[in-house]
């Protein structure tokens, strides 16, 4: 068809808010907002029938394609909640997943405080006004041997809020080598920009040494930072300089040295013994001025940054205004004192992320066994079941390199059969979320509970059995 009888085929504003079921939308949600997905959905159209995408009209028409497009987006967005995913990626900390998943004392804790008022910034017996996160802070200083915290709402404030406090007005050194991206939205460089009067860059990105630091300590630096590289590596020709050595070199030059620890590693997780990465306490063994890390990453609870160091530095940052910008609410406290005090009593178990990396490969394996001894009568022939070993990644940018070993249910399907149903299965409601490996499936139960494993079980049984071309939506 031409584009000009194209674009008469489509309908006025007031045409389509006539129909019967858009006034039923009105009736029931905001006519200012139905108003304007009609107009979004008429915009949407003209623009890609005068860029030439749109050949003909398919099926009814284009009213009834853009009064579908309406009543979908509106049962999208006002079906008030998410998605819930079931994960069987192994992917323990999955930043597009929501990160940490939290145990059920600490979703007590957050609901306690959601649904009634609470003592959040007040001594109920005398009546005193008391800050929202010395609670937090008194359990993080206790633990780890630092001399005091502050808490925020992700790391990348915490990072902005010392890095400003500190340098502000003046200079922050950091080597080429640790000036990385997190994740898209983390940028260190841009960060590091606008906290800071001025970034001093060291060294090269392969190779950043001692000699560096002391000359940026000359030219003036007030903040030496140091950053966990976290999602990437480098090797070869490569040195960079210990945080024991520049700790040194603050005490002599009287620079504060600060970390940016990234992750929040307070406790060893399965089969990690063995491997270099200091935690928390051993970081405040250093004598490192400052730390910053995630509360949503390692540590396991909600989002939030934390800040632990020397009490003069922290009570400068918490007396700064930007620290009321980046303040953190009433449930990420609540969720993070319940945390800590998990950590307090040494009950990792109820610490969803702890629980997971400490499955072993063999209680993994146990499991995977189980599942697939319980799938493979309800399996079509053609389509095999076995257990392969494997790695889960940890995520968040931890531990890049370091896996923990796994056992793997693979399901090997036809050819294209795999994408076709991990698509499906994406489509779902829970959605369904498994890695691809050629023709097969890879479900990595670590991170799938138990609850969840009947209805895995279920949606790949029914993913299996929709034909070609079937159904993706959901009964
Ligand atoms: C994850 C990470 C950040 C960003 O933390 P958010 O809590 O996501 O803001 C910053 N630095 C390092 C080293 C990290 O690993």
């Amino acid at each position: 068809m031409k584009i000009e009888s194209l674009l008469r085929e489509l309908p006025s504003v007031e045409n389509v808010l006539s129909d019967s079921r858009i006034s039923e939308l009105v009736s029931t949600g905001s006519r200012r907002g139905i108003k304007r997905l009609v107009r979004e959905s008429i915009k949407g159209w003209r623009g890609r029938i005068m860029a030439g995408d749109v050949k003909e009209i398919k099926g009814t028409g284009l009213e009834e394609a853009i009064i579908a497009e309406v009543i979908a987006e509106v049962k999208e967005i006002t079906a008030g909640g998410r998605r819930r995913a079931i994960n069987a990626l192994g992917v323990i900390i999955h930043t597009n997943l929501g990160r940490s998943v939290l145990g059920e004392e600490v979703r007590e804790e957050i609901e306690k405080s959601a649904s009634g008022y609470i003592d959040l910034e007040v001594d109920l017996d005398s009546m005193e006004r008391t800050r929202r996160e010395a609670r937090a802070a008194r359990l993080f200083s206790l633990m780890t041997g630092f001399e005091d915290a502050h808490i925020v709402n992700n790391n990348a404030a915490a990072v902005f809020l010392a890095v400003e406090t500190l340098a502000g007005g003046g200079a922050v050194a950091v080597s080429r080598g640790e000036l990385v991206e997190i994740g898209g939205s983390f940028r260190l460089p841009e960060i590091l920009s606008k906290a800071a009067g001025r970034v001093i860059e060291l060294g090269t990105t392969n190779r950043t040494h001692l000699s560096d630091y002391r000359e940026a300590v000359e030219a003036g630096a007030d903040l030496i930072l140091k950053v966990h590289r976290s999602n990437y590596r480098i090797s070869g020709y490569t040195d960079e300089v210990s945080l024991r050595e520049l700790v040194k070199l603050g005490e002599e030059s009287g620079v504060p040295v600060m970390y940016d620890q990234g992750g929040g590693l307070f406790r060893r997780m399965g089969g990690m013994e063995d491997r270099e990465e200091m935690d928390i306490g051993e970081l405040a063994d250093t004598g490192v001025n400052i730390i910053a890390f995630s509360c949503d990453k390692l540590l396991g609870g909600p989002q939030g940054g934390a800040l632990l160091g020397d009490s003069e530095l922290i009570s400068r940052m918490r007396s700064n205004h930007l620290a009321r910008v980046l303040r953190v609410g009433k449930l990420t406290l609540s969720g993070l004192e319940k945390t800590l005090s998990h950590y307090w009593h040494g009950e990792h178990g109820k610490i969803p992320v702890l629980s997971m990396a400490d499955l072993s490969a063999e209680e993994i394996g146990i499991r995977a066994e189980k599942f697939a001894a319980s799938l493979r009568p309800e399996l079509p022939d053609g389509i095999d079941i076995s257990i392969t070993e494997g790695g889960s990644p940890i995520g968040g940018g931890t531990f890049p390199n370091n896996p923990l070993p796994t056992m793997l249910v693979e399901i090997i399907l036809q050819s294209g059969g795999a994408e076709k149903l991990s698509r499906l299965l994406r489509g779902e409601s829970p959605s369904v979320l498994v890695r691809v490996r050629k023709d097969s499936i890879l479900i990595d139960l670590r991170t799938v509970s138990r609850n969840e494993e009947n209805i895995l079980k279920e949606k790949i049984i029914r993913g299996i059995g929709i034909p070609e071309g079937g159904s993706e939506n959901n009964a």
